[in-house]
């Protein structure tokens, strides 16, 4: 076995949750657990966030898998249905849903149910992705209240800057002037709102990223919000170089000593999951301490500077991503964001989990 493996912290889920109550103390919290929990395992993450209020996923197939483990919250198809066929799942599990066009009102209204479902209502504020606009909602709105497959109704929108400090002005004046009056529920809030923009919480939060302990929010790190990684990447060094100044590292020869250096090498790679675009200099640690990756990541493996840690030896632990150095450094340094890092962790990764 490579020594390849990534921690599953599950009381740092809980702890993360409990931040979103602290931040949003009047809604309900839907966790987002969508991309198999945003990479850390959908049964880990919920197990983990037993105590939330609801879950939100893409697939039927998540939504099934979470009733299957046992859980009776409420559970959101973010994108609704894809297909006609698939209300027969949504009214078998008991599954509420996202309506967001035309053709999935038209399904609903046609479907044969045995109980009506929950539906929240998509608005596109903005963002143009999913959603009604605003001039045609109230009149979607009307029709769901009508048809007789409907339970309840919650009006949603899904903010496109809500990371920017002024992102939501303009799309809550659509919220406010299309939603108010209504009686119906509202969701709006992803994890940047639910730190920053307190105007947007509303009946229930859907928080994803931060409750991985990730930030949301480009200059503000997750610590500074409260928030704990969930998951520790971690490995080993499997090679120890000693290089003289002038000889250089890895596939382009693209980093090159300008002193003698110690150069361990790390069992992890972009197979792993590990981002092939961090350029020398991304932060890791290694026995615990902070050094810096060098060169170019390869598949299986990558170079770490260790001239300054003299412990560091073959078998030396290596953090890639965690409690010492954030998802989110890594993911600046490669240009991309904590998000994509954690979904993209891969299948021959083991994964260990710790109640
Ligand atoms: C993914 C998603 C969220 C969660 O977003 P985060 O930025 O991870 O908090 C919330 N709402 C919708 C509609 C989503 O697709």
């Amino acid at each position: 076995m490579r020594p390849i493996v990534a921690h599953i912290h599950l009381p740092a889920l809980a702890h993360n949750l409990a931040q979103v109550r602290r931040l949003a103390p009047h809604a309900q919290v839907m966790s987002v657990v969508k991309a198999n929990g945003y990479g850390h395992g959908l049964l880990n993450v919920a197990q983990g966030l037993q105590a939330t209020d609801a879950f939100a996923v893409l697939n039927v197939s998540e939504a099934i898998a979470l009733r299957e483990a046992g859980y009776k919250q409420p559970i959101l198809l973010l994108e609704g249905v894809f297909a006609a066929e698939q209300l027969q799942a949504v009214d078998r599990y008991r599954l509420d849903i996202v309506v967001h066009h035309a053709a999935q009102l038209d399904w609903l209204q046609q479907a044969q149910l045995s109980v009506p479902v929950r539906v929240f209502l998509k608005l596109d504020s903005g963002m143009h992705r999913l959603g009604f606009q605003p001039a045609e909602y109230p009149s979607k709105l009307a029709q769901l209240a009508q048809c007789a497959n409907v339970s309840e109704i919650v009006q949603m929108t899904h903010f496109a800057n809500a990371d920017q400090a002024d992102g939501v002005s303009i799309p809550m004046q659509t919220v406010t002037a299309v939603m108010a009056g209504k009686p119906y529920q509202r969701s709006l809030a992803n994890s940047a709102a639910v730190v920053q923009q307190p105007q947007t919480h509303a009946d229930w939060v859907r928080p994803g990223i931060m409750l991985y302990g990730a930030t949301p929010i480009n200059d503000r790190s997750a610590a500074s919000l409260g928030l704990k990684a969930v998951m520790i990447l971690q490995s080993a060094l499997i090679g120890v170089q000693e290089i003289a100044a002038g000889e250089s590292v890895g596939y382009g020869s693209l980093f090159t000593a300008d002193k003698p250096m110690r150069v361990g090498i790390v069992a992890c790679g972009y197979a792993d999951g590990y981002p092939r675009h961090a350029p020398t200099g991304t932060p890791i640690a290694v026995h615990g301490k902070q050094t810096r990756t060098l060169g170019r990541v390869s598949m299986d493996m990558l170079a770490v500077d260790i001239t300054e840690i003299d412990e560091a030896q073959i078998g030396s632990p290596v953090e890639l991503w965690g409690a010492l150095v954030p998802v989110d450094a890594v993911a600046q340094a490669a240009g991309t964001i904590g998000y994509e890092l954690l979904c993209a962790v891969t299948a021959r990764v083991a994964f260990k989990v710790y109640g």
